[in-house]
């Protein structure tokens, strides 16, 4: 596969979502001691962008949880296109650390990822051995319980590899992948959920991206994507959440459902909302609505542990 400047635009994306994070962290609307680390100095965002952001993390938290409270620590969690995210660390700090995390991501990522990590104690001594040790190679970045590989997803063979190197075995299995499906070209992201619902037999997989993306407040974000060589008219993130609780379905997963964020939005705890709608104005309302009805989450699993998994558990 050549590099592109498709690519790059990809991978900016990780920037972005890196930036926005920390904007939010930074105003209270959730807490991570690890996002510094990873964006300096960002400009503050609109409260729209803002509060759609911890709707994502918050909801993506929600399902982690459920997942760990029945695995407990004997599982991996395996996150796709991994960009700078934190959530290795953040679970390091509670009780919830995990047997085994395997990071995946374009190698420029991996390498600017591994680079900040080696050059912060805080992030450093998470992720060392007992004896300190963090072992580089090719470009990869292994130790005990912690894996960052540089990968092409779009390339099912890498895949397979680099999962094998970063041990992944037969434990249950979290699958996450927040903004990444979407920039993989259907055949692609087909053949690498194909592959996922058949290698992880016990597995939740959770997967945060646009979607009903055929209206008009969806033809800019259609148009950005465009930009960046993905979101072909007809791909499940063009059409309602339902579209992609069906590919998941079509891809092995035995059960499958999707949320717009809209909805997540109002089945999160009363007084989760309150807090953060206290943390700054919102003259109009409607935009957070529409920015919300234009991404989606949707949660598939595999084995019978997980088949419960909901929004309001
Ligand atoms: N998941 C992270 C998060 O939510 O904070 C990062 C999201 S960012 C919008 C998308 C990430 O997917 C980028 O880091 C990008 O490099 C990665 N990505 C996209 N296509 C990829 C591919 N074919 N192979 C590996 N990584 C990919």
């Amino acid at each position: 596969i050549s590099w592109t400047a498709e690519d790059e635009a990809i991978i900016a994306t990780n920037t972005d979502a890196t930036e926005c994070k920390r904007c939010a962290v930074e105003l209270g609307y959730w807490k991570d001691d690890y996002i510094v680390y990873f964006a300096k100095h960002v400009d503050r965002k609109a409260p729209e962008i803002n509060r759609g952001y911890y709707a994502r993390v918050k909801a993506m938290e929600m399902f982690i949880h459920q997942f760990l409270e029945r695995c407990g620590t004997k599982c991996q969690i395996i996150n796709l296109g991994c960009g700078f995210d934190t959530l290795y660390w953040k679970l390091k700090d509670s009780t919830q650390a995990v047997g085994n995390f395997i990071e995946l991501d374009f190698p420029s990522v991996v390498a600017k990822k591994s680079h900040i990590i080696k050059r912060n104690k805080q992030l450093l001594e998470k992720i060392s051995n007992e004896d300190g040790e963090v072992m580089i190679r090719s470009g990869d970045l292994h130790s005990d319980g912690y894996h960052l590989l540089s990968c092409d997803l779009r390339c099912l063979s890498e895949v397979v590899r680099k999962l094998e190197a970063g041990g992944a075995g037969a434990a249950p299995t979290l699958l996450l992948a927040e903004c990444v499906l979407v920039y993989l070209r259907p055949e692609a992201a087909r053949a690498l959920l194909e592959h996922l619902a058949g290698a992880f037999p016990r597995c939740v997989l959770l997967v945060y991206e646009q979607c009903n993306l055929g209206d008009k407040f969806g033809e800019v974000m259609m148009r950005n994507l465009s930009a960046r060589g993905c979101a072909l008219p007809g791909e499940p993130h063009c059409r309602e959440p339902g579209a992609q609780a069906a590919r998941l379905l079509a891809a092995g997963f035995e059960t499958a459902r999707a949320w717009d964020m809209d909805t997540v939005w109002r089945a999160l705890p009363e007084e989760d909302r309150a807090r953060v709608e206290a943390l700054e104005m919102l003259d109009e309302r409607e935009l957070l609505q529409q920015l919300n009805l234009h991404y989606a989450l949707s949660v598939a699993t595999r084995g019978d542990l997980f088949a419960d998994l909901d929004l309001n558990a």
